[in-house]
């Protein structure tokens, strides 16, 4: 077990999920390395309680105040919080070195504007904070000297290719091309949700996962690389590399490469995002074998299969709001996909409709960005409760 050189008081708002789970595991793994300050969760109380057992956190915080009144029954010391409003206060708490945003969801957001303006850093695995106010976060962090330390795993290796160096030509995303790579139309047509979620290479919560499969996981990760990287979509490609081992790369200008890569694990970019700007030894992981690997393979994106990724690039390059529109109207789309209640390919109907129909909101403030993600989630359900009744 590795030992790392000074204890960092960390937070994890979404210890239950995908990457919740993975990072206190990454945490178990270095010695001396984390003292765990608080911890939040949805509604999986099951798991939350034995993380408090096992971890105990002097904060927490849950979605209901059912759960919170139950936990403080049986955690008489703790202070525990709920709702959104229990997320933002974790975020104001001044003992906290390092939060780590890994909640799914527009729920992302305020936590990780209030911890920013907090002057506290942050390992972001939420997408959508950046995908919906990627131009107010990003200044808000250069405003307060806040580093935001990328957990996605693509970000991870481009933040790690660029390492400071400047005169970087392009970035190169990879996308493995999820479970529908090499379907039909049809197939993905009739695809059920056992066949969505089945994603060839990445075990991960199902609202990400259902877009690996769209690709708009894609598209909102090109969203997520300008803001993080300051670049242009012009100068970001995506590549599909359908076995995952090399997890992006960057162009230099004198046409040098250099690609990050490793098994696919998101324990690497979390641990790395936990211990930045340290390296150390810690879940033990297989290492990469060239050999076994035998090939890597890269192809171009078949954007008419996947007009999710196109749509969210056009969105992007428009700005403002429309990302805000993108993001509402995608994941209302797929949790109505995960609820059984459209077709998959319905998810891209929707969301090219609302972003079609859309009249953004110019300079938005972080709430014009609340009201404008809500009115688009109205309108989504709204749709799809009139298709389910003609249909
Ligand atoms: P999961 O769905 O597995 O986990 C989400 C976490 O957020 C859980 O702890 C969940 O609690 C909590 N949560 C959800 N809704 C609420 C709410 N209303 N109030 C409070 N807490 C809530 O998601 P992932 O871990 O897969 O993803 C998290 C984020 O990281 C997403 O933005 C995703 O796009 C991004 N990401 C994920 C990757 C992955 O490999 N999983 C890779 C790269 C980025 P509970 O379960 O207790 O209800
Ligand atoms: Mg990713």
């Amino acid at each position: 077990m590795a030992e790392f050189n000074k204890v960092k008081r960390i937070a994890i708002l979404g210890s239950t999920g995908s990457i919740g789970t993975q990072a206190l595991e990454v945490t178990d793994n270095i010695k001396n390395g984390f003292e765990i300050v608080a911890l939040s969760a949805g509604s999986n109380i099951e798991l939350f309680t034995k993380q408090i057992l096992k971890y105990n956190p002097m904060f927490v915080s849950v979605k209901n105040k059912e759960d919170a009144d139950k936990l403080q029954k049986q955690f008489p010391s703790l202070y525990v919080f709920y709702g959104e409003e229990g997320l933002k206060k974790l975020a104001e708490l001044p003992m906290v070195d390092l939060f780590l945003i890994a909640v799914s969801g527009k729920i992302g957001l305020i936590p990780t504007i209030t911890a920013i303006q907090n002057n506290k850093d942050i390992a972001l695995a939420n997408k959508e904070t950046l995908v919906m106010a990627g131009d107010i976060v990003m200044k808000s962090a250069k405003e307060h000297n806040v580093k935001i330390l990328p957990v996605d795993s693509e970000h991870s290796a481009i933040f790690q290719c660029i390492n400071n160096e400047k005169n970087v030509k392009h970035l190169i995303i990879t996308a493995s091309g999820g479970p529908f790579r090499n379907s039909s139309y049809e197939e993905m047509k009739n695809a059920n949700l056992d066949e969505a979620l089945s994603h060839p290479r990445w075990k991960m919560g199902k609202k990400i996962t259902v877009d690996s499969a769209t690709l708009m996981n894609k598209g909102l990760e090109i969203i997520e690389a300008h803001h993080l990287f300051n670049f242009k979509y012009e100068d970001i490609k995506v590549v599909i590399h359908p076995q995952s081992y090399m997890h992006s790369a960057v162009e230099f200008d004198d046409g040098s490469i250099i690609a990050q890569l490793g098994i696919p694990s998101m324990h690497i970019p979390i641990q790395y995002a936990l211990t930045y700007p340290q390296r150390c030894i810690g879940i033990e992981t297989e290492s990469f074998d060239f050999i076994k690997a035998s090939k890597l393979e890269f192809y171009e994106p078949d954007f008419e299969k996947f007009p999710s990724l196109n749509l969210a690039i056009e969105m992007g390059k428009k700005g403002g709001t429309y990302t805000v529109c993108l993001n509402a109207a995608n994941e209302e789309a797929v949790f109505a996909f995960l609820n059984k209640k459209i077709a998959f390919l319905d998810i891209y109907k929707i969301t090219k409709y609302m972003c079609d129909n859309y009249v953004p909101v110019t300079n938005p403030s972080i709430q014009d960005i609340l009201n404008e993600d809500e009115k688009v989630r109205t309108e989504v359900k709204n749709i799809i409760e009139k298709m389910r009744v003609l249909l």
